[in-house]
């Protein structure tokens, strides 16, 4: 099962995935929206993960819908099953979105594991991991840190610098 959470009456038009790096933009309410659907995932007791999605604009994107796949999580670890994949795929097509970042939490501090790094949720050259600490029960952006991928390794960026209007 998937939840879509959408954040704009309007969308720009769709088109091919941008060149990294790409500098995303959050239409009204997804930080927020973001940090409240992990927060009540994790429930102070497992991790939990969304996708955020949307469509290119201005040689960026402009993140636009928050996209909760079912998992299977516990206190330290976290995994979305294949079918689970396949059906979030799908959905992507059929709204003609693209995924940009995955957003997880941890119960403590904000880190991209050794676990994260082997079976990351995409291997997109340009894709974004972003790591919420505390079960995502802090204010909306604090203590996130986002992690890029170039292809063959996970480097850690700034949000100010990945993310426009970052309130951080
Ligand atoms: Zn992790």
């Amino acid at each position: 099962m998937i939840r879509v959470l959408s954040y704009a009456a309007t969308l720009p038009k769709p088109g091919p995935r941008p060149a990294p790096p790409v500098r995303m933009e959050l239409a009204n309410g997804v930080l927020g929206g973001t940090q409240e659907a992990l927060r009540t995932a994790s429930a102070g007791r497992r991790e939990a993960l969304v996708l955020w999605a949307g469509r290119p604009v201005g040689g960026g994107a402009l993140i636009t819908h928050v996209i909760a796949p079912e998992f299977d999580s516990g206190y330290d670890y976290l995994d979305v099953t294949g079918a689970v994949r396949a059906e979030v795929a799908a959905v992507l097509r059929r709204e003609r979105l693209l995924v940009f970042a995955d957003l997880h939490t941890h119960p403590h501090q904000a880190f991209l594991s050794v676990a994260d790094q082997i079976s990351p949720y995409s291997t997109l050259t340009g894709f974004h991991a972003i790591v919420i600490p505390d079960f995502a029960t802090g204010a909306p952006g604090v203590g996130w840190r986002l992690y890029t991928y170039t292809g063959s390794v996970w480097k850690e960026q700034d949000c100010v610098r990945c993310i426009s209007s970052w309130p951080c």
